[in-house]
């Protein structure tokens, strides 16, 4: 009975490493399940935005597909109209915290970028100006 059930639970985790695995383990399906606090700025059906935790600007907002997608390529493959709202939100954020002198949506992608949630997000961020290259 036992042996049965272990081999059930393996062959789960196996079929479904990419999504149930990946989601469970990721700080921010946990805070769209409202299992992590977060300080939200706009909260639509597919979208949310919430402050940055370690601010790196006067206003710095992360913008997130509610739906699970490592990076900006993975969303852009699997959902292109998701890829587009994610887009449209992080403009309306931008509007809403009233940066009329400029601002900057970041998506870093992968280790070389400094990536380190990785669950698609775009960091808008203003309020003062933003040097040019980035490091
Ligand atoms: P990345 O380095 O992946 O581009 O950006 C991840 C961002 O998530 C960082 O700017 C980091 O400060 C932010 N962050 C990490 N943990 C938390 C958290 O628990 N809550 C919030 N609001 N932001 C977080
Ligand atoms: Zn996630």
């Amino acid at each position: 009975m036992n042996e049965a059930v272990e081999e059930v639970d393996t062959v789960d985790t196996v079929d479904t490493v990419d999504t149930v695995d990946t989601v469970e383990d990721c700080l921010f399906c946990e805070i769209v399940a409202g299992h992590v606090h977060a300080d939200i700025v706009l909260d639509e059906p597919d979208v949310l935005a919430f402050r940055d935790i370690t601010p790196q600007a006067p206003t710095h907002v992360l913008v997130i597909p509610k739906a699970h997608h490592r990076d900006i390529a993975a969303l852009t493959a699997a959902d292109p109209a998701g890829a587009a709202t994610l887009m449209a939100a992080a403009a309306r954020v931008a509007a809403a915290e009233e940066l009329v002198d400029g601002f900057r949506v970041v998506l870093n992608t992968g280790s070389d970028a400094g990536q380190s949630v990785f669950h698609v997000h775009a960091h808008v961020l203003g309020g003062r100006p933003l040097a040019w290259p980035p490091g």
